[in-house]
């Protein structure tokens, strides 16, 4: 594996020139930095627009031929300020003209939205003094618009191969025929990860503005630990309740060639972050917990039925009924002659009625309940399969806290136990869990 590290940076990280030099100064720092992959610009502050958001609005605003004028002239305006800041010597301003030109006769919203991260990395790359290196050119798309990766590795290699450094800007690529392409929002993480595969990279550095992940919300438990390590399957355990740190997508490329993804904080270079990794690289794993997520306002259906392990196709009837209303459930657990549904309330709302009738007609339950405003608590770890005293742990830091567990769900891969509480339990039980595994 080679010596390099392909450093992505996020919006926040380059919203003004002031976090320009903090990037410059973190790119330079390390020589194995070699190939830079660049954000829109983000906000500057709360209130505050991001490039990319303004842009998909000149879009909207042109395709209904109502002018822009006033909404592309805060673009000019934070790129114009940022390229004196920098003192580079781009003409911003042809740039921008071009680009106005181009959605006054009606550019597709890709091209436009893209336009962020295209003069952000033009901006940057004149002031790291490393080359520009259009994505258009080397992330290639299919013709229906999804990835060609076989296709990009090949344009990679071949255009990166005696570029000793480059700015690539993140989250658009080019369709066969010319086209600009987008990937979904957030999206210039998967650009990195992409890179860091094409490019062999040792590590896929990716720059925020949070020092990693927590083991827990920070709303919830004060001051909760970082994680230090942890698995592409805990992550994906831990944020799809919550958590969103990176784009889901951008997993993908690095994780089957194991390269690790390592999420670090502009703001506090000195932090070492998270380290995002296989199993086999998670070498010390002293703790049992990694770190817990959970939400709110999920709906139960409890369906009983006496001898339902003899009905063949109990199951995939109830499924059809869900999948025929558009609803898509969180978690399933069963028992013997009764099984649940558990779904977000905000996913049922108005059709709940509709899938009770339903089940009852289809199925022809002996009983079917509703439980609503009911939270799940994920509590994940690696290590928890080979470690006796864990489930132990949990219940009895929920007893303590005089929660009432309705339900309790171990995922098949064993890296999670999920407990099912009433709403009002929620921050009380989640608190409960930490501190049971962090003193
Ligand atoms: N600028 C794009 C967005 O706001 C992509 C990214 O920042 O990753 O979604």
């Amino acid at each position: 594996m080679s010596d390099i590290v392909v450093a992505k940076f996020g919006g926040s990280s380059l919203a003004d020139s002031e976090q320009f030099n903090k990037v410059k100064n973190i790119v330079i720092e390390d020589t194995r930095r070699r190939f830079v992959v660049p954000s829109a610009p983000g906000k500057r502050f709360k209130k505050d627009y991001k490039i990319t958001d303004l842009l998909y609005l000149c879009y909207e605003h042109a395709k209904n031929e109502i002018s822009f004028e006033d909404v592309f002239k805060h673009i000019e305006d934070r790129y114009k300020t940022l390229a004196v800041d920098l003192k580079v010597e781009i003409d911003i301003e042809k740039y921008l003209q071009e680009i106005k030109q181009k959605i006054e006769e009606g550019a597709s919203a890709d091209y436009t939205a893209s336009r962020g991260e295209y003069l952000n990395g033009l901006l940057l790359a004149a002031f790291l003094n490393y080359e520009f290196v259009d994505a258009a050119e080397i992330i290639k798309f299919k013709h229906f618009g999804t990835l060609d990766m076989a296709a990009t590795e090949v344009a990679v290699r071949e255009r990166l191969k005696n570029v000793e450094k480059a700015v690539i800007p993140g989250f658009y690529g080019a369709t066969p025929d010319g086209k600009i392409k987008t990937f979904s929002r957030g999206g210039s993480d998967i650009t990195g990860a992409i890179i860091a595969r094409c490019t062999s990279a040792k590590l896929y550095e990716n720059w925020t503005d949070v020092s990693g992940f927590l083991m827990a919300d920070p709303n919830i438990v004060e001051n909760p630990k970082s994680i230090e390590y942890v698995t592409y399957k805990e992550l994906r355990e831990l944020s799809y309740m919550g958590a969103k740190v990176l784009h889901e997508e951008s997993i993908f490329p690095v994780r089957d060639v194991g390269i690790p993804i390592n999420i670090r904080n502009t703001n506090k270079p000195s932090d070492k972050g998270t380290f995002i990794v296989d199993e086999q690289r998670v070498q010390t794993y002293g703790d049992t917990i990694t770190g817990i997520a959970g939400k709110k306002d999920f709906v139960v259906i409890a369906i009983q039925k006496m001898l339902m392990n003899l009905e063949q196709g109990f199951c995939r009837k109830l499924l059809t009924i869900l999948e025929s209303n558009g609803v898509s459930f969180e978690n399933m657990p069963s028992g013997i002659d009764s099984v649940s549904l558990v779904i977000e309330e905000s996913q049922v709302a108005d059709k709940l009625e509709i899938i009770l009738e339903e089940i009852k007609r289809q199925c022809n339950p002996d009983a079917v309940e509703v439980h609503p405003s009911m939270a799940l608590i994920a509590t994940v770890g690696k290590g928890m399969n080979r470690t006796k005293g864990v489930a132990t742990n949990i219940f009895k830091s929920l007893s303590e806290a005089d929660v009432n567990v309705r339900m309790i769900n171990q995922g098949s891969s064993e890296i999670n136990v999920i407990i099912g509480v009433e709403n009002g339990d929620f921050e009380k039980a989640y608190r409960a869990i930490y501190g049971a595994f962090v003193k």
